[in-house]
């Protein structure tokens, strides 16, 4: 098991990966960090770094207001990265960009504004059983104050989705499918291709939740012809507190604004209010500039290594970690083993998450434990939590092997 190849995967050179990110060089413990956490965060490039400090050192400034030079620049940098956005998912227009706070802001901007201009009485809201709660409860909040229906699709003992479930719930009620590329908690891969296809011979609109499927694999909003799609900058190596809704213009003309305040106008009376076009109808109020500008330069940090390269290490570095983890005595997986990307759900048998994390913690390797905000998701496996495990293209054979390590230590600790 233990390896000590020179870690070049996929044509990626993973030591020099590593010296662009800062703080994998800390150590916890005493002991050099293994960051194994990537799923609820990615950390922060330099690139990233210096882009977030030359905006607040050098053109702080507030977007779209004035003609002096500053403001200018600052502009300037926060539509390009619209624009880089645009170009990293294939949106058809930079306007089908909005910003938003993240994932979370953008699932409720597009639950708010639906429901209230196209949800009534009795019709239905269709999800998944695998969502987050960022993908439930906005959706549980306007079918409440609509007295409409969430409906949700099963998934089965190996964390995948029951298509013949989605078929059979498509019906004619639903106005609205919002599901998630990749699970979070399982690491399952949905076929959101095939969903969307089957939605829209209904007409009906489908959200993917992105927030998970942006860093692993390509997305193509007009090859998949998402109607909206949300994820948020932090998992992709840009700061925290932003994010992105991708919208169709059509169905982004048609939803009315979500909040009210300066940007989002271009006229106001105490009579009438003449609402802005696309994208700043739904950005109301000063923007987190500094946000837009440092997933920008995410964008092209990943665009510099190449993303499919990016996407192939991290596949075989998933590979090299089910092969190691499920060699592991008494470790269930909970997820699928295949059609899955590297956030690995796992349990040491008869030990409690918290304590195996704790544990890992002590020699230096951060994993997440606990329902990973996916409750229902815990409740089906019946299982209090999991321990997880989720990698990025910068983390190393060696530590994966440190980590089968930590947790044989753990199971001999605990048992
Ligand atoms: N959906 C999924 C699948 C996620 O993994 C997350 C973050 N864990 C979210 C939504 C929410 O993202 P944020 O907290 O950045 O808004």
């Amino acid at each position: 098991m233990l390896q000590n190849d020179a870690d070049i995967i996929a044509g990626i050179d993973v030591e020099k990966v590593r010296s662009d990110f800062p703080l994998l060089t800390r150590k916890i413990y005493g002991k050099p960090l293994v960051y194994f956490d990537n799923a609820a965060t990615s950390q922060k490039p330099t690139a990233v770094l210096d882009a977030l400090e030359d905006y607040y050192r050098k053109y702080n400034a507030n977007v779209h207001r004035g003609v002096h030079s500053l403001s200018q620049e600052a502009t300037e940098a926060y539509e390009g990265a619209r624009r880089k956005v645009a170009a990293y998912i294939n949106a058809a227009y930079d306007h089908e960009i909005i910003f938003t706070r993240g994932t979370t802001e953008s699932i409720n901007l597009v639950a708010a504004t639906f429901a209230r201009k196209f949800l009534k009485e009795g019709d239905v809201v269709l999800i998944s059983a695998m969502e987050h709660h960022s993908n439930i409860v906005p959706w549980q909040l306007v079918c409440e104050e609509k007295n409409a229906k969430l409906e949700v699709i099963a998934i089965n003992e190996h964390g995948e989705l029951l298509m013949d479930d989605f078929e059979k719930k498509l019906t004619d009620k639903v106005k609205f499918v919002s599901i998630t590329y990749v699970s979070n908690s399982l690491g399952t891969i949905n076929p959101v291709q095939e969903i969307i296809k089957r939605a829209h011979a209904k007409n009906i609109p489908v959200l993917i939740d992105a927030a998970q499927a942006v860093v692993h694999l390509p997305i193509d909003v007009q090859k998949l012809d998402a109607d909206f799609l949300a994820f948020s900058s932090h998992k992709i190596y840009g700061p925290t507190g932003f994010g992105i809704l991708y919208g169709k213009e059509e169905w982004l003309n048609k939803l009315p604004p979500y909040q009210g305040g300066g940007e989002m106008i271009k006229t106001v009376t105490f009579e009438k209010t003449i609402y802005n076009d696309l994208p700043y109808k739904f950005e109301a109020g000063t923007p987190d500039i500094a946000g837009a500008i440092g997933l920008g330069a995410a964008i092209d940090y990943i665009n510099s290594h190449g993303k499919d390269n990016i996407f192939k290490a991290e596949e075989e570095l998933l590979e090299y970690a089910m092969d190691a983890l499920t060699s592991v005595k008494g470790l269930r997986i909970v997820g699928p083993l295949t059609n899955r990307v590297g956030s690995i759900s796992f349990l040491l048998e008869g030990f409690h998450p918290f304590d195996v994390g704790e544990i890992l913690d002590k020699q230096g390797i951060a994993v997440r434990t606990g329902h990973h905000c996916t409750q229902p998701v815990m409740d089906f496996f019946c299982i209090p939590g999991t321990v997880r495990a989720s990698l990025s293209f910068y983390n190393t054979r060696e530590e994966i092997d440190k980590l089968v390590k930590g947790l044989e230590k753990a199971r001999m600790m605990l048992g």
